[in-house]
């Protein structure tokens, strides 16, 4: 009888052995997913999460903030567009219905408007306006020497610079460097929010991100910050710190007017300055911001003096490192936030946010240690030790 009694006692020594290791295995507080090489890497981004914004709180900021969700882009974007409007509105604006400006070069078929505005409509049901970009805003200054333009272009071609021949992208840089807050259609807001064609946003977005802009005076947002292809932008940083700098000194008697940063700030460390630029700029396609910065009387002589040296053409001036160092002379460090709760990629990157508790909560589709995540990069960390309080 006794061995019965010992088989017995085994069985049920068994299961309840196999219930506390399955529970082990299965808990869900993350523990497991910190060990070995992960850790520090995780340590590097951790300390940037503090507790998101709760509505509750950003409710306060009455009345709803003047903002719009921004869009430049072609027709034959419309399939990528639609893409990045399914999960743009599920993971965050089939709750706060922010109305839509759609921006084109070309006039907007039927189809783009049609399909654009049944998505739309289905999902939050927010107002949806189709522009065109004016002429005098899309193409060639008059005082762009055509020829130097061409050699620029074919000198970036050989060596191997993105978009070193095309003359469109430049006309868009330059567009969003200075011109896109002045269209008619973006007249009534304060805030805007850049969404392109074919980017995922990967985690729910469970605040309203522009009662958090206008509550805590943020100025300029990002999600992703990484370095500039060098040979698209050589005479930038001298044009700014050679042109635009000593005249903004003269207008103010030898001082520096208020309206920019001292250069040896914080600000403009996190490009290398004072001396040097070290490429490193937000990534525009993802930038919400507001748009009183870039309709400043400061904003619009910087972008007068860049577009008069010809850089956008000759070169290929992008429009982020263009923003960018605006932002690190003309803001300061507590303006401009990153939003490293917004699970975001556009090819070829991905930013993810790293606490597990926090993407498991916000049902994030991404993962903080895919090689295509650069949210460790230089440029990052560059922010991380200067900016993160
Ligand atoms: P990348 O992200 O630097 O590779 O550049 P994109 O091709 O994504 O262009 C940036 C934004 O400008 C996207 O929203 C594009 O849809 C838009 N864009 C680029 N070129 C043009 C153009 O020639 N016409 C229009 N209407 N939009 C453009
Ligand atoms: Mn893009």
């Amino acid at each position: 009888m006794a061995w019965l009694w010992s088989i017995f006692f085994l069985g049920v020594l068994f299961v309840c052995a196999s219930i506390t290791l399955l529970a082990v295995i299965t808990r869900d507080d993350g523990k497991g997913q910190d060990k070995g090489r992960q850790t520090r890497y995780l340590d590097r981004r951790r300390h940037y999460f503090r507790p998101v914004p709760r509505d509750e709180v950003l409710d306060g900021v009455r009345p709803t903030p003047k903002a719009v969700i921004l869009a430049l882009c072609r027709n034959s974007d419309l399939e990528k567009m639609l893409g990045t409007l399914k999960s743009f509105e599920d993971r965050f604006n089939r709750k706060y219905r922010y109305p839509y400006v759609f921006l084109n070069d070309e006039e907007f078929t039927g189809t783009f408007k049609k399909r654009i505005s049944k998505l739309i409509k289905t999902k939050s049901d927010a107002k949806v306006q189709f522009g065109r970009v004016p002429a005098e805003h899309w193409g060639y200054p008059p005082w762009i020497d055509q020829e130097r333009a061409a050699t620029g272009r074919r000198k970036l071609a050989t060596q191997g610079v993105p978009y070193a021949e095309s003359e469109s992208y430049r006309f868009m840089c330059r567009y969003y460097s200075g011109f896109f807050h002045k269209h008619p259609l973006l007249g009534p807001f304060d805030y805007y929010w850049r969404i392109e064609p074919g980017v995922e946003f990967l985690c729910d977005i469970n605040y309203d991100v522009f009662r958090f802009m206008a509550r805590t005076g943020k100025k300029y947002g990002f999600v992703i910050m990484m370095s500039e292809v060098a040979a698209s932008i050589p005479t930038l940083w001298s044009t700014i710190m050679e042109e635009f700098v000593p005249k903004e000194r003269a207008v103010s008697g030898g001082r520096l007017t208020s309206a920019i940063n001292d250069l040896h700030s914080k600000e403009m460390r996190l490009f290398g300055g004072p001396y040097r630029y070290n490429g490193c700029h937000f990534w525009n396609n993802f930038e919400i911001a507001s748009l009183s910065f870039f309709r400043s009387r400061v904003y619009q002589r910087y972008f007068e003096i860049l577009d008069r040296q010809g850089g956008f053409f000759y070169e290929r001036w992008g429009d982020a490192p263009v923003h960018s160092l605006a932002a690190g002379l003309m803001l300061s460090a507590d303006e401009i936030h990153y939003f490293y709760d917004i699970g975001y990629r556009h090819d070829p990157f991905t930013h993810c946010p790293a606490d597990f508790a926090f993407r498991r909560d916000a049902h994030c589709s991404c993962d903080p240690f895919d090689p295509t995540d650069i949210s460790a990069g230089p440029c990052q960390l560059q922010w991380n030790l200067n900016f993160a309080a």
